[in-house]
């Protein structure tokens, strides 16, 4: 095998839902946008169903084909960015349950879809997605008759649990929603953290699913490593690879992988990343290229057929926190030419 290696762990998923749901009395859906973190939408709703999942959420309705195929006509699939123009026949035919997030989504369902389901999405202050206080205010009475699915809306701060934006958001979904019947839900991961009075009905984690912070307690979910291509001794003096940005101090041995840039190894992690062969680190030198990483071996004591980027000794964060960045993007931005195994049920 010349790829890299993604292995994911469907028992994880399912006992990371199963933790989440756990520190709540509410229900709890499973959100598997983007192709469920990158981990395969359809492997991880069929498990989560399995597991009573019964409400699932994806970004665009375009995400939802594939979901249904996997989950049969049952489970409801909701979609955050509403309902879109050229949306109606995907949400008609495939029976998706659009957030509506402006009065102009309102009418066109409306108008569209007479008495199909739908959900209203309000903006309670991160100005992204949502209808906003005026504007709730004008057609809740209306919205309300037509007996929503669900009310939500998004914390935009979550992961800093002490961030003044979470209880300001709080106090503005209540002040929306208070004393109406519809379901409620105001928590993804990291609201869900954030305690009992952020949970109302219904709550909506995504990252914690798949192992990631603000979950501190996840079991991990993916392993990827790469095959060795070949390994090879270098001089003291000797260059290796792009821009000659590396530089042998000691001969050493220097070993190629198969993985790069393009399957998701940022290029910022040229002379910082950490790979590993059993717990041994082997630091990543010179450039990441499209399809090549070139690792240290020197200190290894037999020649590593293969090396391990993410497992036990280093996780989605880890790396993460060396790229700058979160652990939403790696996982999303894992490549698409990986052997991938996904375990469990
Ligand atoms: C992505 C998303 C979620 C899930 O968020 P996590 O932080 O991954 O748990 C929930 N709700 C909305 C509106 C989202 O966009």
């Amino acid at each position: 095998m010349g790829t890299g290696r993604l292995t994911i762990d469907l028992d994880a998923v399912v006992a990371n839902w199963r933790a989440l749901d756990d520190r709540t009395a509410c229900k709890t859906a499973a959100v598997v946008k983007a192709n469920g973190y990158g981990l395969g939408a359809a492997n991880v709703a069929k498990a989560l169903f399995k597991a009573g999942a019964r409400k699932f959420f994806v970004a665009v309705a375009e995400e939802a084909v594939p979901l249904r195929e996997a989950l049969g006509p049952k489970p409801q699939i909701n979609v955050f960015s509403g309902h879109m123009k050229g949306d109606t026949e995907l949400i008609r035919d495939l029976n998706l349950t659009p957030m509506l997030n402006s009065v102009d989504q309102l009418t066109l369902h409306f108008e569209a879809l007479p008495g199909h389901p739908f959900g209203i999405q309000l903006d309670t202050g991160m100005n992204r997605l949502g209808m906003e206080m005026q504007e709730w205010a004008a057609v809740a009475e209306l919205a309300l008759a037509q007996n929503p699915t669900l009310v939500m809306s998004h914390l935009a701060c979550s992961d800093e649990p002490d961030h003044p934006m979470n209880p300001h958001q709080l106090e503005n979904f209540k002040k929306m929603t208070d004393g109406i019947s519809a379901p409620r839900s105001l928590a993804a991961t990291g609201g869900i953290l954030l305690g009992p009075d952020y949970h109302f009905d219904l709550t909506r984690p995504g990252i914690g699913l798949y192992g990631g912070a603000p979950f501190a307690d996840a079991n991990p979910v993916v392993e990827l490593d790469f095959p060795v291509v070949q390994v090879r001794e270098v001089a003291t003096g000797e260059v290796v690879g792009y821009g000659n940005s590396w530089q042998a101090t000691r001969p050493s041995k220097v070993a190629t992988v198969s993985g790069g840039y393009a399957d998701g190894i940022f290029r910022i992690l040229s002379d910082k990343a950490t790979l590993f062969h059993g717990n041994t680190p082997c630091p990543l030198i010179g450039r990441v290229s499209m399809d090549l990483l070139t690792i240290d071996v020197t200190d290894l004591a037999q020649t590593p057929d293969r090396l391990t980027l993410l497992g036990p000794q280093q996780g989605v964060d880890d790396l993460a926190q060396q790229a700058k960045t979160i652990g939403y993007e790696v996982l999303t931005q894992l490549g698409a030419r990986y052997n991938r195994r996904t375990y469990g049920k």
